[in-house]
């Protein structure tokens, strides 16, 4: 049976052995844009308003895994203001994002995620969705879970005007050694 040991610092702490992270976003939803989410585009007559693709599940993915990293957000790393990221596809922001994470230490453990949209079915696409952000993670897709819902046409999801989502994630640091 494995156990985990976390490493300890000099100053005797332990180290940051495990951290979650939190992401939310949301996305206004207008005609004349294709609709990406999860790094697929989805057919629709709408699509989501923003710098960049407007990946709402990616950002909040990002915004996760930054969190849970101590990096602070998405609008820090790749602000709007900036031009070089109009246009982008989100998933080069998660490719930068896991980047950074790596480069740190972190591994993904599990992210987990719902997208809010009052319409289409995000479902059928759900596994696909996976499999672009596990690409982008260079990750397995089986640590990737994305479900959806409406909000039984209340609020800005429910009457078409918006998507939103939210990301949670576990990592974990390289100063975890398993021991066999
Ligand atoms: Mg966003």
């Amino acid at each position: 049976m494995s156990s985990l040991k976390p490493d300890v610092s000099p100053d005797g702490e332990l180290a940051n052995a495990f951290r979650i992270g939190l992401g939310y976003d949301i996305h206004r939803l207008v005609e004349g844009r294709p609709l990406v989410i999860g790094g697929l585009e989805i057919p629709f007559p709408k699509g989501l308003l923003g710098h960049s693709d407007a990946d709402v599940l990616v950002h909040a993915a990002c915004d996760a895994l930054l969190g849970a990293a101590g990096l602070g957000d998405i609008g820090l790393h790749f602000p709007d203001s900036d031009h070089k990221y109009k246009g982008i596809c989100s998933l080069e922001l998660l490719k930068n994002t896991n980047l950074m994470l790596k480069q740190r230490g972190w591994t993904l453990i599990n992210l987990d995620a719902t997208v809010f949209a009052e319409e289409p079915k995000i479902g059928p696409y759900r596994h696909a969705m996976a499999e672009k952000m596990a690409d982008a993670l260079q990750s397995n897709s089986g640590l990737i879970n994305i479900k959806a819902t409406t909000t039984e046409t209340m609020g800005l999801v429910g009457s078409g005007e918006a998507m939103a989502a939210m990301c949670i994630v576990l990592l974990k640091s390289s100063s975890i050694k398993e021991e066999l």
